[in-house]
């Protein structure tokens, strides 16, 4: 068996809230209770929505709570993390091998095309999708397209009939008709990594078993399934999460800076009551047991007794549960 390997990947876009620290302690949970490793990567692509000082609050967070992550760029030290943007120029290559296996395509369409396309189907009421023009392309045309300069943007082959299935360790297995998947863009026309492609061929780079997040992803995970299958790397195991809220209504948001963990720390909450806590939202321990050192929680944490509905941010329990140390 491979050696357990988990990874938090959280994109510096806003400070760390709650339900971002629990995200990392489940995965950090996962990699401990095996005796695995626990990886931070930041994605830090995304240069629009970079908040200035996010990243620091990452590390700090992760540290003062003892969520240590176990190694960076140079595999073995207790050094790191892994930095996204640093890594950008070896994506491309990736790509090029899947269009020689015949599973991604040059895509040469330009905005005006695609926004013609997109008209349409929205006027017939189809869901938008890519029309994979490009896909039927001569080896002669795309010569041609290539010496001329034309811009281009690599699209994931997505098989036009079938299903793909994949399986999540808390929603079972999943299977979404091929036909309703879109020819992603794994590589953007400046040569850069989406972030659907990147996160995969990270993962699979750094020898992750485990992936944990939010449950947004869930929607996404065939293609990711499909992309694996497409260079033969194996499947990682999936967990994907529930949010936790900030009511019924609205989730807790980054931007907003709700329940972020620097707010709890200057109301006076301690850290080992916010990770008790956090720990308890929307995950039911087999006892009747409700504190937790850390741990305790890497011996009794079980994925499996995750809940399925998204959990509410209740500070009167985290000050009752805050009153017990
Ligand atoms: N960077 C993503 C986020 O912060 C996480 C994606 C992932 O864990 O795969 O939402
Ligand atoms: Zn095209």
């Amino acid at each position: 068996m491979n050696k357990v390997r988990t990874r938090f990947a959280p994109s510096p876009t806003g400070y760390m809230h709650i339900g971002n620290l629990r995200t990392a302690l489940f995965t950090y949970l996962i990699a401990k209770q095996n005796g695995g490793d626990f990886i931070l990567r930041i994605e830090d692509t995304d240069q629009e929505r970079y908040v200035d000082g996010a990243v620091e609050v990452i590390y700090k967070t992760l540290k003062d709570v003892g969520l240590n992550w176990d190694e960076g760029p140079d595999i073995g030290g207790p050094v790191g993390p892994y930095i996204q943007s640093q890594r950008m120029g070896m994506f491309k290559k990736y790509a090029e091998e899947l269009v020689e296996k015949g599973e991604a395509y040059y895509c040469f369409c330009d905005k005006e095309r695609l926004e013609e396309v997109r008209a349409i189907q929205e006027a017939s009421g189809i869901a938008p999708m890519y029309d994979r023009h490009c896909r039927n392309l001569s080896p002669e045309e795309i010569k041609e397209k290539l010496d001329a300069g034309v811009p281009y943007v690599i699209r994931q082959k997505i098989p036009t009939e079938g299903e793909v299935t994949f399986h999540d360790e808390l929603y079972g297995d999943i299977t979404v008709d091929c036909s309703t998947l879109d020819d992603q863009i794994l590589i953007k026309t400046d040569g850069m990594p989406t972030y659907n492609f990147a996160n995969v061929v990270d993962d699979h780079l750094m020898g992750i078993t485990h992936v944990v997040r939010g449950n947004e992803y869930l929607a996404s995970a065939p293609k990711y399934n499909l992309l694996y299958k497409a260079f033969g790397w194996e499947i990682p195991t999936y967990i994907h999460v529930e949010h936790i809220m900030k009511d019924k209504q609205h989730k807790l948001s980054k931007r907003d800076g709700d329940a972020s963990y620097e707010d709890l720390m200057k109301k006076g909450y301690l850290k080992e009551a916010v990770i008790n806590y956090i720990a308890l939202l929307g995950w039911a321990p087999k006892g009747e047991n409700e504190i937790f050192s850390l741990e305790e929680l890497v011996k009794e944490f079980d994925i499996h007794g995750l809940s399925k509905s998204p959990a509410i941010f209740d500070p009167a329990k985290l000050k009752a549960i805050n009153g017990k140390y």
